[in-house]
């Protein structure tokens, strides 16, 4: 075996998100041996970022609520193209797992008798969102990760995995190299679970983390395993626009969940101006029914902002587009309203969303208590990725489990908000049960070193390179700076076939560009090594992306065809799947989605 460091594992946990450390504390309670990579320190994956909360169907504030309601809104809010046994578990299951959160030690906002708080969000019929303020990631990750250092798990931070090990058909471990020094690192494991979050760094605007680059998506798909349903990515309607230094971070939907309401530059609240027909019946056409609705009144329908995120960003592009925009592009969110409605408005903003208070105070110099935010879509979550068995998250190459936002189909075309993070805890549990067993039954596989000594030469190029150019040759920023323009441009909200086949044309271009990138230096503390081997990752999802775009003709949840805007049935009964062809080209096709079972479609019909 190569003479690289080698650290032993049962089970090896990519990502030291929500999924990956739910998942490394169920293997590591099934008593084998487990090790966490990461590629920041512990405690600052993207999870932290999450604001608003994580959905359950506790039945707290609204004791109407119940898994069905749960299973029937999240199967809505992704257009029926959802992998309805995921969403059967994750309504069913995610009770126990926030409750378990809480018996970890977890601090929630409460109801006035002590329960879990809840609140409102988008395409949720009753208030489920198990809150704290709007720091929930935060609250979630602190929690996981102190109860995980207790179960003897292994940590290896500042780590990126540069490729997974096989042994034939079947996974065998990692490869990958500290970030600091820049030492390569061989992980054996009898079963690997990938949780490497999103890959919103594919777009020029995005809420997403520096760490979003679909890194496990793509380590999946070499290794043999297929994508689902990667074009669906999910536009927030609510991104900041102005500074343009911080374009993309996201203004929470807890804002419009506490009430805060949109309008265009002639002061109109133009979200009553387009109710989507399969939401009629849930939704006021009376703001103050409405406002009414946000205080958690039982008899009051929800108002439009908190229709599904896919029609809250399309009806702000409409919006701009007819030239009833903001100053900067955008439209106008305003909570500051509500001082109308609450005689202590100020403190009660202040309470309800302390990070929005404080971030457009910091980053614009506007208090959202006395003025509107300035809001515009921003690239926000991929609900495509790798595809799972729905029971135990294993893809289809054995040994190798995905969750978290890295693996599809929960969500369908269109993720409802709080989903997320329950879905983490669900089937991170699921994953790192699964693989544990998968762990316990098979034994260790062989590492080949010619796949050690191939990943290593690929790493090494743009080295190479930079030494025999002399400082002419182009450095991975350039590529990837016009790689999000491209995708943001023509990959974007409002997608067309002539713009995406020139989109592929021009990912190809920058391909072949990106394999003669140079990096100077050496590879201690050096990003733009680091950035070189993103890159490539970044040019893959954004080739899936592209090509799942182009076989959906049809516009559906996250997806809009200008050229084909309306839904069709036909794609209504596929999933788009892509999988690498032996000569290294992306094979797409379609497949029918499993049939539903009899009890589920009672379900769906009940709640409608
Ligand atoms: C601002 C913001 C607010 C949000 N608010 C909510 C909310 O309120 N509710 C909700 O449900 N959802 C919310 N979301 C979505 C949700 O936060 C994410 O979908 C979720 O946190 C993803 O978790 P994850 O565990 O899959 O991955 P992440 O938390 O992204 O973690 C990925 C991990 O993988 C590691 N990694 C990546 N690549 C590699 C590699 N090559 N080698 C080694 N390690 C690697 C990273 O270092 C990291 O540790 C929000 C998202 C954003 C951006």
């Amino acid at each position: 075996m190569s003479n690289y460091e080698t650290y032993e594992y049962d089970v090896l946990v990519i990502g030291a998100g929500g999924a990956g450390l739910r998942a490394a504390i169920e293997a590591s309670a099934a008593a084998v041996k487990v090790g966490l990579v990461c590629k920041s320190l512990l405690g600052k994956a993207h999870t932290v970022m999450a604001e608003g909360g994580m959905a359950a169907s506790l039945g707290n504030v609204d004791d109407r609520d119940n898994w069905k309601v749960h299973f029937s809104d999240t199967m809505r809010g992704g257009q029926y193209v959802n992998n309805w046994r995921m969403a059967e578990l994750h309504a069913k299951e995610a009770p126990a797992r926030v409750h378990e959160l809480e018996a970890w030690g977890a601090v929630f906002d409460r109801t006035k008798d002590g329960k879990i708080l809840q609140r409102n969000f988008g395409g949720h019929k009753y208030p489920r969102l198990a809150h704290v303020g709007d720091r929930t990631g935060l609250e979630m990750i602190r929690t996981l990760q102190d109860h995980g250092i207790h179960q003897g798990i292994s940590v290896h931070m500042e780590y990126t995995i540069v490729t997974l090990l096989k042994d034939g058909e079947r996974v065998v471990g990692a490869f990958g190299y500290d970030r600091e020094r820049g030492r390569f690192k061989i992980f054996h494991a009898k079963a690997v679970v990938i949780a490497t979050g999103g890959l919103g760094r594919a777009y020029k605007i995005t809420s997403n983390s520096w760490e979003g680059t679909g890194d496990g998506v793509v380590l999946a798909y070499r290794a043999g395993a297929e994508l689902l349903d990667m074009e669906f990515v999910q536009f927030h309607p609510t991104g900041m626009i102005w500074p343009p230094s911080v374009q993309g971070l996201l203004v929470t939907e807890s804002v419009r969940g506490e009430g805060g309401v949109l309008r265009n530059k002639d002061g109109k609240r133009f979200m009553y101006d387009d109710i989507p027909e399969n939401y009629k019946s849930q939704t006021s056409t009376d703001p103050e029914e409405g406002w009414r609705y946000t205080q958690n009144d039982k008899n009051a329908k929800r108002p439009p902002e908190l229709l599904t995120r896919d029609h809250v960003a399309r009806c702000i592009m409409r919006e701009v587009k007819a030239g009833r925009g903001s100053p900067h592009g955008g439209v106008f969110l305003d909570i500051a309203w509500i001082k109308e409605k609450l005689p202590n408005a100020a403190e009660h903003i202040k309470k309800k969303l302390p990070s929005m208070y404080h971030q457009f105070m910091q980053l614009a110099n506007l208090d959202i208590t006395k003025e509107p935010m300035e809001v515009g879509p921003t690239t926000h979550y991929a609900m495509g990725g790798i595809r799972v068995n729905g029971d135990t998250q294993m893809s289809n190459v054995p040994g190798l489990f995905a969750a978290g936002e890295c693996a599809a189909g929960l969500h369908g075309a269109n993720r409802l908000g709080g989903n997320s993070l329950s879905d983490l805890l669900v089937f991170g549990k699921r994953a790192g049960e699964f693989a544990a067993k998968f762990a316990k039954e098979n034994s260790v596989g062989k590492i080949n070193d010619a796949e050690i000594e191939d990943a290593e030469r690929h790493a090494l190029e743009p080295f190479e390179r930079g030494a025999k150019s002399g400082g002419s040759a182009d450095g991975p920023y350039q590529v990837q700076h016009e790689l999000q323009n491209l995708m943001q441009e023509l990959v974007g909200i409002v997608r067309r076939e002539d713009e995406m086949v020139r989109a592929l044309d021009g990912l190809g271009k920058l391909s072949e560009r990106a394999g003669q990138i140079a990096v100077y230096g050496h590879r201690e503390y050096n990003p733009g090594w680091h950035t070189a081997i993103d890159l490539k990752n970044l040019l893959t999802v954004s080739e899936a992306i592209t090509r799942a775009a182009i076989e959906r003709k049809e516009s559906r949840g996250g997806h809009f065809r200008e050229d084909f805007q309306g839904k069709d049935a036909v794609f209504g009964k596929v999933n788009i799947i892509l999988k690498k062809n032996p000569d290294g080209t992306m094979n797409v096709r379609r497949e029918p989605i499993p049939e539903m079972p009899a009890e589920l479609k009672q379900v769906i019909e009940e709640m409608k």
